[in-house]
């Protein structure tokens, strides 16, 4: 087998070069046991990715981020999301995690995504720049990202956010999880995720038109009826709609007043 070539570009336009035949390496915690399978991995890390800022009402988070940084981050960045990043993983994978890494390879149970969808998060990509919500780079990220490079993921900063989930253990990660943001000159003004079984976590739609009317029952039916099928070997579906809709129920509470 040849060896794996390694790159480490400074610039973007080098590293969209390099891309154009390499694989993108972030934190390296789903890459490097795999490494030799890859014919050339392109380091992120000297790209200058890894900025936060809080401005005029909108958190930039660099695709290089640490979620170590994210977690003890404080100016701007809502409590309810650096929570979700502690819960992401344990203190060693958040310290070599990055963001972008973390989202692109996230299944259903990641709390930190499920945050970020409620945010409406959006993220920036090269070449372009482009712009993808969320909720489409979780859809995109298995087929359409040879090439491509994220360098950032950005949301308006919520009038509200809550999060909590369901998990076998404080520190596990949930078997359900619920986010819920008030939104700022948005329509509707809410967001609110489900995760914790799948692929990816979801935005729930009918629950975000609901909370906008204020009807809490409204929202709480249509959390249910996004667990339908949520099955699995951690958890029944019928327990998912149940705790769903508790935790919708208390965190909507906390958001609608
Ligand atoms: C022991 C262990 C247990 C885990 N358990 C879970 C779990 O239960 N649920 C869950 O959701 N995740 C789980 N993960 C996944 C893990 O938390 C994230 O996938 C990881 O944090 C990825 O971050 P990274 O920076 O190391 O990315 P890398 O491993 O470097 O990259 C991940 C992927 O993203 C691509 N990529 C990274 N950055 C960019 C960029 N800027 N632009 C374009 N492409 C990019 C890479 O090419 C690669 O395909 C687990 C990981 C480990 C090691």
């Amino acid at each position: 087998m040849t060896p794996t070539e390694y790159l480490r570009p400074a610039t973007i336009p080098d590293a969209l070069k390099a891309l154009k035949r390499g694989t993108a390496l972030a934190g390296g915690t789903t890459l490097a046991p795999r490494a030799r399978h890859y014919a050339l991995l392109v380091d992120l890390q000297a790209l200058g990715l890894d900025t936060l800022t809080a401005e005029a009402g909108q958190v930039r988070l660099g695709a290089m981020v640490r979620l170590q940084t994210l977690a003890e981050a404080e100016q701007g960045v809502p409590a309810a999301l650096a929570e979700a990043t502690r819960l992401e993983a344990g203190l060693n994978l958040r310290n070599t995690s990055s963001l972008a890494g973390s989202l692109i390879g996230c299944t259903g149970r990641s709390p930190l995504s499920t945050a970020l969808l409620a945010l409406h998060a959006q993220v920036r990509l090269e070449p372009g720049p482009v712009q993808w919500s969320l909720d489409e780079l979780l859809d995109r990220r298995l087929k359409e990202l040879q090439g491509r490079l994220v360098t950032e993921i950005a949301f308006q900063t919520p009038g509200l956010m809550a999060y909590a989930g369901v998990a076998r253990s404080p520190a596990d990660r949930p078997v359900v999880c619920v986010a819920v943001a008030r939104l700022e000159g948005r329509a509707p003004a809410f967001g609110v995720a489900l995760g914790g079984f799948g692929p990816r976590p979801v935005l729930v739609s009918g629950a975000e038109h609901a909370l906008a009317a204020g009807e809490i029952d409204g929202a709480a039916q249509a959390i249910e009826a996004a667990c339908a099928s949520a099955d699995d070997a951690w958890a029944s579906a019928e327990y998912r709609r149940k705790a769903a809709a508790a935790l919708l129920r208390r965190l909507a509470g906390e958001a609608v007043r």
